[in-house]
Parts: structure tokens; sequence; C-alpha cells
């Protein structure tokens, strides 16, 4: 059987309190169903990934294996969408079984592949955008409806700090009202780590 290959773009080790618990290595990878206005990562997007196995992927990442069992960290997959690679994962998996995995995600993905990471995954970083409809998709060119049904998901399965919720503030697009508005849906799913921000617009040439 063909073994799944995941689009590697970069490692980043020794990372600590940026994106998970203990010391973790982020793992970028291409490919997002978004196009986001103000997306920092369009040039890192465009790049032509690495195919990697999981095996190779493990060999890559596991000269961090003390330090990731003495913090209680792991992997963190970006990027990128993190849930396109849900077969990869499934495989990394049994190869690490005592690393923290974390989810970078924006949840805008089919409801199958969230079910599938709940079960791979410890914890998710979500970034939102804003749950009003109009904005949504003024913003990332897409319709927002499955990240709301995701966030079902997940919140039916996981425990909420397990899942960190990211608000931004989009210049040009949202104000402070939408953020509470949005901040009160999520809460009314049980969800408590509200992370309130405001993107940074710098010049994009
Ligand atoms: S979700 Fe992230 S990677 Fe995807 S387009 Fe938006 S900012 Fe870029």
């Amino acid at each position: 059987m063909r073994q799944p290959r995941y689009p590697l773009l970069a490692l980043s080790r020794h990372r600590m309190g940026l994106d998970g618990e203990g010391v973790t290595t982020l793992v970028a990878g291409a490919g997002c169903p978004l196009s986001c206005a103000y997306c920092i990562n369009k040039t890192v997007l465009c790049q032509v990934p690495t195919l990697v196995t999981a095996a190779e992927l493990y060999e890559k990442t596991r000269c961090d294996d003390l330090y990731f069992q003495a913090t209680g960290g792991g992997l963190t997959f970006g990027g990128g969408e993190s849930l396109l690679h849900m077969d990869f994962y499934e495989a990394l998996r049994p190869l690490c079984p005592d690393w923290r995995f974390t989810a970078e995600t924006c949840l805008n993905v089919p409801p199958e592949s969230v079910a599938r990471a709940a079960e791979v995954f410890d914890a998710f970083i979500i970034d939102v955008k804003t749950l009003d409809p109009a904005i949504y998709r003024a913003y990332t060119g897409r319709d927002p409806r499955p990240v709301l049904e995701n966030l079902k998901t997940l919140t039916a399965r996981l425990p909420s700090d397990r899942l960190q919720v990211r608000v931004p503030r989009i210049p040009g697009f949202n104000d402070a009202a939408d953020q509470d508005k949005t901040e009160a849906a999520l809460r009314t799913l049980g969800l408590t780590r509200i992370e309130r921000f405001s993107y940074v617009i710098r010049d994009q040439k």
C-alpha cells in the first residue's frame, strides 16, 4: 500500500510558549482552503514542498525526543491548513505515541477530517477569524458554516482546555463589536480559552 506523504515546507525546533505546551517543533505544511486577504504565509504556501513519509518526518524530529518527553511537548502542525493530511498523521502517531500533537487549523475542512483529528491530536489552536458569515466570506473567500459545525464536533469530544481559539481584530474587515459577538458565540459552545488580538498589517509587496 502506498504510504501517505506530508508536504513539508519547514521545521522550526525548540519553540516554547508559542504554539502548544512544552518544547515544540513547528512543522509547516503546504496547502490551505482559504484565501485570507492578509495571509502572512502566502510566500511560504507557494514554495514547492518536500514530500515526506511518516517514518522520514519521525527521523527528522526525534532528536528532540528528550525535550518533548521532559516538558510534555511535541509536534505542532501548521502551515497552511494542518487538517488536510489526516492519513499522514494516522501513520505517524504510532511512531511517537508519547509526544503531544497539536494542530493549528482554521477548521474550514470536511467534517470527517475533524472527527479523525479528534482521535489523533491532543490539542487544537483554532483560528476562527470571525463567525459573522458576511465578514468571513469577504476576508477568506469561503463559506464559514463548516467552521461552526466542526467546532461543535471538537467541543463534544475534547475538554475545553485542549481547545484554544483565536479571535482576531482584522483591520478593514471587522471591529471590536464583531469580536464580542464571535467570542459570545464561542462561549455558548463551552469554549473558554479564547485569545483576542489584532492583526498587524504590513506592506505585503
Ligand atoms: S488560513 Fe492561514 S494559511 Fe490559510 S489563507 Fe488564511 S492566513 Fe493564509
